[in-house]
């Protein structure tokens, strides 16, 4: 295989191989982060959920107690991307089952959203760093194509990112949270709106105009209406 179509194997793309595999056996996961797992891998999310739980493509699988792939429906129209899993995330195997994860389920009641219905939760990577570090650059690389795959089948109408974490992983913007919070971005045909991450708000409690909490009021706001507008 030349460089070049190596490094397209790791490129997002919606369209599938003509026979792709089901996947969730493990034996195909290549130990090595150098080595991609192709776009069309996976045709359904507990085959990759599977795969996810014997991985070792990085070394956060040393130190993890539970790989945290996602939770929600993978029918929902709003998908929502952290950076990676925390303590209690890494105990239960769950994404944003914490404080933080306590509040983001309030602010999406608030606009009448459902986590386990209207929304698919998951991270940037699927193994907790530890002491809730963020993760390296190659701890992203090595679980990106999980988290394309993961787009890929859910194929929501928007992604929520939720910090520059996320927002740096996926799109590779790397400008500050709270100067592209609140603003679409469109990569690669999805429709992306960054947020600050909850777990920011816990350490800012203010309601003022201008707050943290304030502006997630307003970026939320702009999402549910924009579901409303995609979703008659
Ligand atoms: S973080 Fe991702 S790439 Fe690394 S071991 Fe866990 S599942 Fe594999």
């Amino acid at each position: 295989m030349t460089d070049e179509a190596q490094i397209n194997l790791f490129e997002w793309s919606t369209q599938s191989p003509a026979t792709p595999p089901s996947g969730g056996d493990g034996a195909r996961i290549p130990t090595s982060a150098q080595v991609p797992i192709p776009p069309g891998t996976y045709t359904h999310i507990e085959a990759l959920a599977q795969d996810c739980r014997q991985c070792q493509r990085c070394d956060l699988s040393q130190t993890r107690t539970h790989v945290v792939v996602s939770r929600g429906s993978p029918q929902a129209p709003l998908m929502i991307i952290g950076e990676g899993p925390g303590q209690q995330e890494d105990e239960t195997g769950l994404p944003f089952v914490g404080r933080a994860g306590q509040l983001l389920e309030k602010i999406l009641a608030a606009v009448q959203l459902e986590p386990e219905r209207d929304t698919y939760i998951c991270n940037m990577v699927k193994c907790r760093p530890p002491g809730n570090r963020t993760p390296t650059p190659d701890e992203t690389a090595a679980c990106r194509p999980y988290l394309l795959e993961q787009i890929r089948l859910v194929n929501p109408k928007i992604i929520l990112l939720t910090g520059a974490t996320a927002v740096k992983g996926l799109t590779g913007d790397k400008r500050g949270i709270t100067k592209i919070r609140g603003q679409w971005i469109t990569w690669q045909n999805h429709l992306c709106m960054p947020i600050l991450h909850p777990a920011y708000l816990l350490r800012n409690p203010s309601r003022k105009p201008g707050s943290p909490k304030w502006l997630m009021w307003q970026d939320i706001q702009l999402v549910k209406a924009k579901l409303n507008e995609l979703i008659p």
